[in-house]
């Protein structure tokens, strides 16, 4: 493979869908689909309707939509909680003056993807107020937080950033909906469970394209009709700076045509038995525990996990493997506990060989 200008060293990705790495690589269908558009004119609303119908009819949602990225689409979904279609509103923000403001979510989740979720709030002018602890929410800890009137809407996240006891999605839901609240879920990392996330009632569901379906960066916006058109009435407002450009909307469009052909279970197997043949060897090799375990968000995936011999071999085999040349980059939260995390799928069978050969260089 050819190494693109301003990259002098090669990475080998074993982390997941990290961004600083790059995110994920896109097809050759893919870069060709957006090769092609950058030369051309097109009517873009067009594009984003007929990219939004595709979208809407994958995930089986009322409606589909576009933004510049999960960021982006997190604060135009409270935008459009707190403008709805309104043109004077839309105008107004972030000046939040007069209309519902406050975005309840449970504190848990406001996680750090790279910012804070809670800046991706207060862009649209919002106040995100926590319910619970870092440690866990409850249905009613959430409820009781929601102001109705006030409450722009109630903000989840389905992510393997989360931390604390795993929250009950579906009946955060419907409490919301009870005291008349819509509800938006941040999903970026789940595109390959977008009808699950669904089905817990969310209005709003968020998910990135260029994570697992390995599109250009996009946000794609899933949802209730009514909803997903005030976000796309926010480009004539804070949306414009969060826009989706041409490449991004034709890019999507063939990540999503060539997902759709894929057969899911089938790729998951697939996927599966690389996993255990690399944890096989992995295994072999001194002082290294491993074994395979599926993705704990619920993604159809299995990652190797190599449990080291101490916290300060773990930190330090992750440091020498991202030194290296290539360099590789695993999964390093648990390494204070002894534990490196890797994530195969996106990477070649070459790529899985190189990195077996820079553990045993590492370990023998
Ligand atoms: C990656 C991620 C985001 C941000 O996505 P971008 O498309 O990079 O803006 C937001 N939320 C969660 C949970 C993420 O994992």
């Amino acid at each position: 493979m050819t190494q693109s200008p301003g990259s002098p060293r090669r990475v080998i990705n074993a982390r997941g869908t990290y961004t600083p790495l790059g995110v994920s690589r896109a097809s050759p269908g893919v870069a060709a689909a957006v090769a092609q558009v950058l030369q051309q004119f097109v009517l873009v609303d067009a594009l984003h309707d007929a990219v939004g119908t595709q979208l809407a009819r994958w995930a089986g949602a009322e409606a589909g939509a576009v933004t510049h990225c999960t960021a982006a689409s997190l604060t135009l979904a409270v935008a459009a909680c707190m403008a709805g279609t309104d043109a004077g509103r839309i105008a107004q923000l972030p000046d939040a003056t007069g209309l519902p403001a406050q975005v309840v979510l449970p504190a848990s989740h406001a996680v750090h993807y790279g910012h804070p979720l809670t800046t991706a709030i207060r862009l649209a002018g919002a106040r995100p107020v926590l319910a619970g602890t870092a440690q866990g929410c409850t249905v009613g800890e959430l409820a009781r937080a929601v102001v109705p009137g006030q409450t722009a809407c109630v903000l989840l996240v389905s992510s393997r950033l989360v931390q604390g006891e795993p929250v009950d999605l579906a009946g955060m839901v419907a409490a919301a909906h009870a005291l008349g609240v819509p509800v938006v879920l941040d999903g970026a990392a789940q595109a390959l469970r977008v009808q699950a996330l669904l089905a817990t009632g969310a209005d709003l569901v968020l998910v990135s394209a260029q994570k697992y379906l390995a599109a250009p960066t996009a946000g794609l916006v899933l949802g209730r009709a009514a909803r997903v058109q005030a976000v796309r009435a926010q480009e004539q407002g804070i949306g414009r700076a969060m826009k989706p450009t041409k490449e991004a909307l034709a890019g999507v469009a063939a990540a999503l045509q060539e997902h759709q052909a894929l057969d899911l279970p089938a790729w998951a197997a697939q996927q599966q038995a690389r996993v255990a043949a690399f944890v096989a060897a992995a295994g072999a090799l001194p002082g290294v525990q491993a074994r395979a375990e599926p993705d704990p968000t619920g993604l159809p995936l299995h990652r190797a996990r190599l449990a080291l011999a101490s916290g300060a071999a773990a930190v330090a085999l992750a440091r020498q493997l991202r030194d290296g040349t290539p360099c590789i980059w695993v999964m390093d939260h648990e390494a204070q506990a002894g534990v490196l995390w890797l994530e195969l799928a996106p990477l070649t069978d070459e790529e899985i060989a190189e990195t077996l050969q820079a553990l045993k260089l590492l370990l023998i």
